[in-house]
């Protein structure tokens, strides 16, 4: 059986060129195991969805073909024109996964009446005995993760949620289902990895907690770490299949060595074995001097770390973020004392937000002095606390957002769209001159600090300067 995934990742910046998934390409070492071929639709920017349908067609050869398509609420845009197609130009079947799938699957088999199929949770079993089942010209019937519509009575069928992948068993993801050489990171050699699953906190506008719950449903253990010596082998392989030199990697879990010991272990095969410079994801709780010394010392140069309000009480009470101001701080000093340089995730446009919290945020930044930061608006992804919480306050809009750092989805009574897009348009910029402010010496810079936050709270501001929604 030949399974051909779409997997749309596209975003409207004319340098993008896409990212390595993992959870496909994990996806298509196990069906490559278990006898299937596969191919990969990367989508990275907007096409017409005949030329896409030409892509999966050959692809997909004289079939049969299952055709499996990855998404996220906001790249489901992509998907939804593509799905009917398929099946009736192709005749294909077809079947959806990733994480919009999973948070809402039949939600999702509503949305798409042409999809067959919806796989809830990781794929790594159900993919195979769908693929087995069709190769043999059978049907597979819902259950495992396998959530079902009846062609005949067009009833959907729930299947439960899946097994979680073994992550000590499963083969070594197939990382040459994308374009190795063209993808985000290709031209620095910097290779995307994941040595885990899950995360252990609850951030209301994150999936992560969504996911740990129903996981922790069905008794199965969300949190998962491949063991060292393996993931190890993993990366070794990865550079040997890399078409270049390899620069470093980076390490994509949610968050990176959340276990201490398994840290340590990593840390003595990655030296002897490995040695390239890293990067990774951290929370500002995990930033402790014997984390950092041991992350520096095994050759992390980069880390990425949520600050994403500086307004504390709504990180804590709205995005369930307790860790303080004064605690950034320290996190911030210990890594940059170690060489570590270091990017922020900002998030703009949060229930309850004000352009006086904005300001927040952006001072704070100015006053930590990351070497980058993303800022992107908040997008209350279905599933997620924060999205009930947005629905529950009637925030919630219409408007179809197919890229969160250029539209907001709410409606906010504190801060209206152009604000929002007004900030995250210029928020680099304005940290810049925050942090000149706080250069001058004392009355002038909070005379002019003072005067600076009094314009930019002005809505008119925003109305003649932030660009046009898309
Ligand atoms: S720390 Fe990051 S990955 Fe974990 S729940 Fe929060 S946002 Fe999600």
């Amino acid at each position: 059986m030949r399974v051909v995934f779409v997997y749309p990742d596209v975003l409207d910046a004319p340098q993008w060129k896409g990212y390595y998934y993992e959870g496909v390409a994990s996806l298509g070492a196990v069906l490559e195991e278990a006898g299937h071929q596969v191919g990969l639709v990367h989508l990275t920017r907007r096409e017409d969805p005949g030329e896409t349908l030409r892509r999966i067609a050959a692809l997909a050869g004289e079939g049969p073909a299952l055709v499996a398509f990855s998404f996220s609420s906001i790249q489901k845009a992509y998907v939804e024109p593509l799905v009917p197609l398929v099946r009736e130009e192709l005749g294909f079947p077809t079947l959806a996964g990733g994480i919009h799938a999973t948070l809402d699957p039949a939600g999702t088999l509503r949305e798409i009446p042409a999809l067959d199929w919806v796989c809830r949770g990781d794929g790594e079993e159900v993919l195979p005995r769908v693929a087995d089942l069709l190769a043999r010209g059978e049907r597979p019937s819902p259950g495992g993760g396998l959530w079902v519509r009846d062609r005949t009575t067009g009833e959907i069928k729930p299947g439960g949620m899946a097994p979680a992948a073994d992550l000590a068993r499963i083969p070594f993801p197939k990382r040459d289902l994308f374009d190795q050489a063209g993808i985000q990171g290709a031209e620095q050699g910097i290779l995307s990895v994941m040595s885990s699953r899950g995360c252990p906190f609850h951030c209301t506008y994150c999936c992560n907690k969504a996911l740990r719950d129903a996981y922790k449903a069905g008794g199965q253990a969300y949190l998962r770490q491949k063991p060292a010596e393996r993931f190890v082998r993993e990366l070794e392989e990865a550079v040997r299949g890399f078409p270049g030199a390899v620069g470093g990697f980076f390490f994509e879990d949610d968050i990176f060595g959340v276990d201490l010991e398994w840290l340590e272990e990593f840390s003595r095969l990655y030296k002897a074995r490995l040695g390239h410079a890293f990067g990774c994801n951290l929370r500002p709780e995990m930033v402790t001097p014997r984390r950092v010394r041991l992350l520096a010392e095994t050759g992390c140069r980069r880390v990425h770390m949520g600050l994403e309000s500086g307004d504390e009480r709504l990180r804590k009470e709205v995005l369930k973020r307790t860790v303080s101001n004064a605690l950034l701080e320290r996190a911030f000093g210990l890594l940059k004392e170690a060489g570590i340089s270091i990017l922020t995730y900002n998030l703009l446009g949060l229930p309850g937000e004000d352009a006086r919290s904005v300001l927040e945020t952006i001072k704070l930044n100015a006053r930590l002095g990351p070497d980058e930061m993303q800022h992107s608006i908040l997008y209350p992804f279905m599933g997620t606390e924060i999205y009930e919480k947005a629905k529950a306050e009637g925030l919630l809009t219409k408007r179809r957002v197919l890229d969160y750092f250029k539209d907001t989805a709410l409606d906010l009574p504190g801060l209206t769209r152009e604000q929002v897009l007004f900030f995250q348009a210029r928020f680099q910029g304005l940290v810049t001159w925050y942090r000149r402010l706080e250069r001058l010496p004392g009355l002038l810079g909070r005379l002019l600090e003072g005067l600076t936050d009094r314009v930019l709270q002005w809505k008119w501001v925003a109305v003649l300067f932030s660009p046009r929604p898309r």
